[in-house]
């Protein structure tokens, strides 16, 4: 029989398809296009290759002097404007603010053909550094309402360069997505006094099947209610609201982790389409009891279509458990 199940932190609901659930190693990527590794290590055409720098565009790098190790530039195309004035209006169905934010584009590593993946381990901990700086100095303006820090790793996940880059997106408002989530943070916490996210953690830790990394300050698993194969969640173990309080070492332990479930997804699935992305209360909100900051990481490796759009529920046409025991067993090197 399938099953419906609900995530708690989201209230969105799942159909784990069981009656037809998939093996996790029938994910395994059958490769169209080639590995990271077999491109070459630096591509003369690739704006974020050492040399080809567009200086005009450059926020920042680090370190500030010689060789570059991750490097911080205004997205060419930006989806907000860096400059102007935010203004308001509304007159009866329309609501309009003037798009201003921040559109910045991190340069993780010099090299071109590497991912988050195969870095070492201090690299992976540089980008995740060169995010809470960003975020720390967008957060002073005062026209900031929100900061989405993701990375969209191959072309499925919508990835339009290959040399690895995140990308952070400061807006003028909060959006629906983290609006949902903080509401029923906070319905959760009025229910029953506690973080969901908290609980979710002490359960999934206490239960360890949906594990699949843990360390000194953060645990790694797959969702109970995932909404696709592998869907996973990486939770810090402090209660921390604003992914711009993290510690020196919750960033070394972020990385560590990060870099750890990446790379049981490389070597598992074959280097498969990912996405990244920081959840992290709005700007303004402060430090929230009930919302607790995370990261998810979602393999590309089914599609969304009409009844998704319709409903909002997710088939998932594979067993969280198995998913998370399939990632907990690969022999990485
Ligand atoms: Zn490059
Ligand atoms: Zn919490």
């Amino acid at each position: 029989m399938p099953e419906l199940r609900q995530n708690l932190a989201t209230r969105e609901w799942v159909i784990i398809a069981s009656e037809r659930a998939r093996r996790p190693n029938a994910y395994v990527e059958e490769r169209t296009t080639p590995l990271h590794t077999e491109l070459p290590h630096y591509d003369a055409a690739c704006p974020f290759c050492p040399g080809n720098e567009e200086l005009d565009l450059e926020v920042t790098r680090h370190p500030l002097s010689g060789p570059w190790q991750t490097r911080v530039v205004r997205n060419k195309y930006p989806a907000l404007a860096r400059e102007g004035q935010l203004l308001r209006s509304f007159d009866g169905v329309q609501r309009q603010i003037t798009g201003v934010g921040y559109h910045e584009v991190l340069v993780e590593h010099p090299q071109h053909n590497t991912s988050m993946a195969l870095m070492a381990e201090s690299d992976v901990c540089a980008v995740f550094d060169t995010f809470r700086e960003r975020g720390l100095a967008v957060s002073r303006d005062p026209r900031i309402e929100q900061i989405v820090y993701f990375k969209n790793h191959g072309v499925r996940a919508g990835a339009s360069l290959q040399h690895p880059h995140s990308q952070v997106i400061a807006l003028p408002i909060v959006p629906g997505e983290i609006r949902h989530r903080m509401e029923e943070a906070r319905r959760f916490f009025d229910d029953t006094g506690e973080c969901v996210f908290c609980r979710m953690l002490h359960d999934e830790l206490a239960l360890g099947e949906r594990v699949v990394a843990a360390n000194e300050h953060f645990v790694a698993f797959v969702l109970y209610a995932a909404s696709s194969p592998f869907h996973a969640w990486i939770l810090p173990h402090r209660h921390f609201s604003s992914f711009r309080v993290i510690g020196d070492e919750e960033i070394s332990s972020l990385a560590a982790i990060v870099r750890d479930v990446l790379r049981r997804i490389f070597y598992g699935l074959n280097d498969p389409a990912y996405n990244l992305v920081v959840r992290t209360s709005p700007v303004k909100e402060g430090d929230s009891v009930y919302f607790h900051a995370y990261m998810a990481v979602i393999p590309r490796l089914s599609r969304h279509a009409g009844f998704e759009l319709g409903s909002g529920v997710s088939i998932n046409p594979t067993i969280p458990e198995a998913c998370a025991a399939f990632l907990r067993e690969v022999a990485i090197p």
